[in-house]
Parts: C-alpha cells; sequence; structure tokens
C-alpha cells in the first residue's frame, strides 16, 4: 500500500497547486525528442485540472550549472505538453520572481504555467532554503510527481515542499505500487536482468536484488566485467576498471545463481559493423570488442525468463544505439512483453531502448526513474518521497 496522501485525498478546488514534475527529457534542434516523461504526467494534471486547481509545474532539465542555458530551457516541453493535455500551457521564463507570483496569482483556471529550468539557480541542487521560500511563496499546496527525481534533495523536490501541505501524484503513487511489488514478495521465480555500461552504479541495487533474486542474467558491460573478473579475455570490451574487484567478490558471493554470457557479437570497434561476427565467449579476437550477448546466450537466457514468476530489467545488454548490436535487447524487450511474469523495466537508457521497439505498453512497469529506481530497488529512502505526507 501505498503510505502517502495523494491529490485525491486533499481539496484541490481554487488552490494554486505546485507540481514538481520530471520534464528532464531529451530535446533536439528545440523540440522534445521523446516525450514519455511528459505522458507520465497528464493524469496528475488531469485530475488537477479536473478539480479546479490552478497547476504550476516545475522541474529540471539536465545539468546547466546553476545559471541560464538557453539550450536547456523548458521551453520545448510546454509545447509537448500542449499537445499531449489540450489545454494552454503558459511558460514562464523562470522559475520565481514578482511576475511568477503576478502570474500565479492572476492565473484563470483551466490553464497551466510551466515554470523554466529549476537548475538555472544555483540554489536548486544545494537544497537552499531562499529558493525554496520563493519557488513555494505563490502556492497553497505541493505535488510531488517527480519519480525520476525523488532521489535528489533539491530545493524544487524537498526545500519547497516542506513550506507547505505536500501530496504525491498519480505518477509517484504508480511508481512506487509497481516497485514495491518487486521488494516484497515478488512471485517466485524471481529473474533480474541486468547490463548497462557501469558496474560502480550498481553495486549497491545486485546485493541487495540478491536477497531475493532466484537467477541473475547479466549482458552489456556489466557482463564484461564480471567475465574479466572471471578471467575470461574481453580483449577491448568496455569494461569498469574500478569495479573489477567489487565483481570478483560478487561472483565468489553469488556466482550459482549469476548467468554470464557463453557467446557474443564482436566487431574490432563499433562502427566497425560490418565485419561484427557472433564468437563463443573465450574466443574474442585479439583487440576487438564484445558488443551484444550472442544468440546461444539469448537461448538459455529466455528459457530462464519464460518460466520466471516475476522479472526485474536494467541496462541494455549490448551497444542498443547501433542496429548491429541492438538484437539482443531487442529479444530481451520483446520476451518481457509476452512472458506471463509480472515484469518491471528501469533505467534511462533501457526505456528508450523499450520505446524504439514500442513494447512498453506490454510490461507491467516501466518505470520512468533511473537512479531514483536503482535507489528505490537498493531499499534506500527517496528523499523527494519521504517529505510527502504520510497517510493518516
Ligand atoms: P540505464 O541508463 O538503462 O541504467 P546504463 O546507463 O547503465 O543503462 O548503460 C547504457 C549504455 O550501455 C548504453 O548506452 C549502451 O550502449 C551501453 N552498452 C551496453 N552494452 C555495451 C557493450 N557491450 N559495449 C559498450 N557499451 C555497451
Ligand atoms: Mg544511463
Amino acid at each position: 500500500m501505498f503510505d502517502r496522501k495523494t491529490i485525491r485525498d486533499v481539496e484541490l478546488e481554487g488552490k494554486h497547486v505546485l507540481v514538481r514534475v520530471d520534464y528532464n527529457v531529451p530535446v533536439e534542434d528545440g523540440v522534445v525528442a521523446n516525450d514519455r516523461r511528459i505522458r507520465a504526467s497528464i493524469p496528475t494534471l488531469r485530475h488537477l485540472l479536473g478539480h479546479g486547481a490552478r497547476p504550476t509545474l516545475c522541474s529540471h532539465l539536465g545539468r546547466p550549472g546553476g545559471e541560464p542555458d538557453l539550450e536547456l530551457s523548458l521551453k520545448p516541453a510546454a509545447a509537448a505538453l500542449e499537445e499531449l493535455i489540450d489545454a494552454p500551457v503558459v511558460f514562464m521564463d523562470d522559475c520565481i520572481g514578482a511576475g511568477i507570483d503576478t502570474a500565479v496569482e492572476k492565473m484563470n483556471p483551466g490553464i497551466l504555467l510551466l515554470l523554466e529550468n529549476t537548475r538555472f539557480h544555483p540554489g536548486e541542487k544545494k537544497n537552499d532554503p531562499e529558493l525554496a521560500r520563493q519557488l513555494a511563496r505563490p502556492h497553497d499546496l505541493f505535488v510531488g510527481d517527480a519519480f525520476a527525481a525523488a532521489h535528489r534533495a533539491h530545493a524544487s523536490t524537498v526545500g519547497a515542499a516542506e513550506q507547505m501541505e505536500a501530496v504525491a501524484g498519480f505518477l509517484m503513487e504508480r511508481e512506487v505500487e509497481g516497485l514495491t511489488a518487486l521488494v516484497e514478495d515478488p512471485a517466485e521465480p524471481f529473474v533480474g536482468v541486468l547490463g548497462g555500461a557501469k558496474v560502480g552504479d550498481k553495486i549497491g541495487v545486485i546485493r541487495r536484488l540478491m536477497r531475493s533474486l532466484d537467477r541473475l542474467l547479466v549482458g552489456g558491460g556489466m557482463a564484461n566485467t564480471l567475465l574479466r573478473a572471471r578471467g575470461v579475455a574481453v580483449e577491448r570490451s568496455l569494461i569498469d576498471e574500478d569495479s573489477l574487484g567489487e565483481a570478483e567478490a560478487l561472483l565468489e558471493e553469488f556466482g550459482d545463481r549469476i548467468a554470464l554470457p557463453v557467446d557474443a557479437v564482436v566487431a574490432p570497434e563499433p562502427d566497425q559493423e560490418c565485419e561484427a561476427r557472433t564468437v563463443g565467449i573465450d574466443n574474442v579476437p585479439q583487440d576487438w570488442r564484445i558488443l551484444d550477448l550472442g544468440p546461444e546466450t539469448l537461448d538459455q537466457y529466455q528459457r530462464v525468463l519464460e518460466s520466471a514468476g516475476t522479472i526485474v530489467w536494467n541496462g541494455p545488454v549490448g551497444m542498443f544505439e547501433r542496429d548491429a548490436f541492438s538484437a539482443g535487447t531487442r529479444r530481451i524487450g520483446r520476451l518481457l512483453a509476452r512472458v506471463d511474469a509480472y515484469t518491471v523495466v528501469g533505467g534511462g537508457e533501457t526505456g528508450q531502448a523499450l520505446d524504439r521497439q514500442n513494447v512498453g505498453e506490454a510490461l507491467d512497469h516501466v518505470s520512468t526513474g533511473g537512479g531514483a529506481f536503482l535507489e528505490f530497488l537498493e531499499g534506500k529512502q527517496l528523499p523527494g518521497l519521504a517529505v510527502l505526507e504520510p497517510r493518516a
């Protein structure tokens, strides 16, 4: 059960509501290139508008380093949101100040305000109380709906929320419920698929998941690092040098439940895909790189996934951005879409990989979070969630 108050539990009529969304989306040539996170915020915004609230939205985008950087303006998100929600969205070119206070005060029902990137102010990442106070000033209620930013205690995720009544939006609720099912009593066999670039970022989550995982299937740079730790000559494959010691420790402790690739798609360089070939894992040609799982490995992983009760997947199992090395990641995505298990996927690049395939709808939960997803699974408290009022 979700243990925080939500927008269902409070009076909304006429309220000036500050909604922390996560619109940290890819923008290309001034246009939002992937609107998944914006789409995910729509149920909350519809509910607020439908109940007479006046929503003002704030978010960060990228890493502007505490000063305005027009490349990282949220303006493109206003256009994308307007298309999705079918209500006027007024974009404000700052997130605090007298102009914002007046605009919020005078706001007509039925419209939304979107504030400029909160990280244009150095106080955002420092959770500066003055910035938090100014963000909060014209509002009566805080709605935390930025699950993907909830692992950061910043002015717009935590500081502003502390200044007024603060409740969860529907996305926050849906994320927590979707992921709680993995931590509390997952249907067995519980299988994890982990890939991606680094091991270092994911050690905590692996250790935590290994308490309940029956089997961990590994791909990507993560597999390369574990293979290297086991003494396989991975040649020039991407590995996480700094985590080789940890990798050895993980194999030592959990090796009997960890599955590693038995074959791989390799190439001399990622851009020399014409030379790509499949080899047994002990036969990576000198100076070549492992760039995707091989078919024999995928067959083995498929059998495990087909009999799973619960599956969690994070991290592409190959360099999926290139077609020649995307087969493994695609096949995992297709499999998860058709198996009976309760399926959850999270991670920035993993989400992108799914979007390319359009299989997200068929999964039980696709998290909008990267870091927040991993920290939640690790059992860490998310400050942006903890700040919301507990349900009585
Ligand atoms: P996520 O954001 O979903 O948690 P990561 O950030 O950990 O995932 O890693 C994603 C990146 O890992 C992708 O850009 C992908 O190209 C890369 N990757 C996966 N496998 C390999 C590989 N074998 N060689 C090089 N890069 C890889
Ligand atoms: Mg990533």
